[in-house]
């Protein structure tokens, strides 16, 4: 048995903050939470006195298979697998150098996200545990078939959908409106199925006790999310061929519908403003606002590996994301929230991590400073604990560009 004491314990339940707190920590998992002195005797006791133990923070929307490196349309025909693996795990490494402890992966080739997870679990690999949606399910052409999940009707999905829980997915993507990035897609304002073919998706999730996914910009494609019963909805952009154009009455659908909204908040933002202009970027902002206004369930994901406008989005820039959570007028402790309790909740894994509780895993970060004051001070790490296991890397020098 293990303590960890520091100066303040977020459990990850709403506003809960024990002062002079301690965390007891037997193999894999937390044997109990409280105050200074009620977790026993232990072998060995970490003293954190001006520290914050939280739980470890959810990326719910990260592509471990690309990064600036790598064009994710051309590439097909340049990386290896073997090669693509190797990125892929160098990218796990950021995510969790970062305070990651779990992330789901929506989107790669040739189940190589299977191979990684295991490899992760077995602890071959250093990285975050991995909910990998493999294949995302695309029609013939549209956004993301280079993944090579391509099916044009409810035979074919069904199929698709079947394969990659036969290959081990644990949670299926669909991606039910065009997007930006792949040439031959229809653009993002435009659906690419219909409610009755996203239902079939979650159905076939469903009898694996799995959930879904929706790639959603267009707003057609965001109310048939909501109608077929996915478990989140990704980006809900709001947009059309106009651009962003929020529309109040299908956001209270969604908020009525419980149904969680990733809005893929990264870092990147601040930068890409500079890049395309302040317009654009505020309309999807105020969106972002918006949604929080309308009740809509929103959780942290930044669409890591998908950088835009020749902006890398870097699995190791998490907290940046966050920040521009702190924009749309979240407070710190909310944003702590759908970091990690909501995200864990809206992933389906809320019973094992995602909170700091008796029973659940020990997925937690402990980092200097409070970051219910500071949000910044989530960047100053000092452990990072994935299943018990201390896998702090900040600073390990790689040959990669992304790195010191
Ligand atoms: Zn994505």
């Amino acid at each position: 048995m293990r303590i960890i004491r520091a100066a303040k314990v977020l459990t990850g339940r709403p506003g809960e903050v024990i002062a002079d707190g301690e965390v007891a920590i037997d193999g894999a998992t937390i044997a109990s939470v409280g105050p200074r002195g009620s977790a026993g005797d232990a072998d060995e006791v970490l003293e954190l006195p001006g520290h914050t133990v939280l739980p470890g923070l959810i990326d719910a929307h990260v592509h471990l298979g690309f990064d600036a490196k790598v064009n994710p349309v051309t590439r097909r025909s340049g990386e290896s697998d073997h090669h693509l693996l190797l990125r892929m795990a160098e990218n796990a490494r950021k995510l969790v150098s970062a305070g990651v402890t779990t992330a789901r992966d929506l989107g790669g080739r040739d189940f190589l996200d299977v191979a990684l997870r295991d490899a992760i679990e077995e602890g071959l690999a250093v990285g975050p545990h991995l909910l990998v949606a493999t294949r995302p399910i695309t029609i013939t052409g549209g956004h993301c078939w280079y993944m090579g999940g391509e099916a044009d009707d409810e035979p074919a999905i069904r199929r698709v959908a079947r394969e990659n829980l036969r290959a081990g997915a644990d949670c299926l993507k669909i991606m039910a409106s065009g997007g930006q990035m792949t040439p031959s897609a229809p653009p993002s304002w435009i659906r690419q199925y219909s409610t009755e073919e996203i239902r079939a998706v979650v159905e076939e999730a469903a009898t694996r006790g799995k959930g879904v996914a929706a790639h959603a910009h267009a707003h057609a494609a965001i109310r048939s999310a909501v109608e077929a019963g996915v478990a989140t909805i990704e980006h809900c952009s709001f947009f059309t061929s106009s651009g962003h154009r929020y529309d109040a009455e299908l956001a209270d659908l969604v908020a009525a519908s419980g149904t969680y909204v990733c809005p893929t908040v990264h870092g990147v933002y601040w930068r890409l403003k500079e890049q395309v202009g302040s317009e654009m970027i505020d309309a999807w902002l105020s969106g972002v606002a918006a949604m929080r206004e309308a009740g809509i369930r929103l959780i942290a994901g930044t669409d890591c590996g998908f950088g835009s406008a020749g902006v890398d989005n870097r699995a190791d820039e998490y907290v940046a994301g966050l920040e521009v959570f702190a924009q749309t007028g979240y407070s710190n402790a909310e944003i702590i929230e759908l970091a990690t309790v909501l995200a864990a909740d809206a992933c389906g894994v809320s019973a094992v991590t995602g909170s700091l509780a008796a029973g659940k895993r020990a997925d937690l970060i402990a980092v200097r400073g409070d970051p219910l004051d500071r949000l910044a001070d989530l960047r100053n790490l000092a452990l990072v604990l994935v299943s018990g296991r201390s896998v702090t890397q900040t600073g390990v020098d790689t040959v990669t560009s992304s790195v010191g």
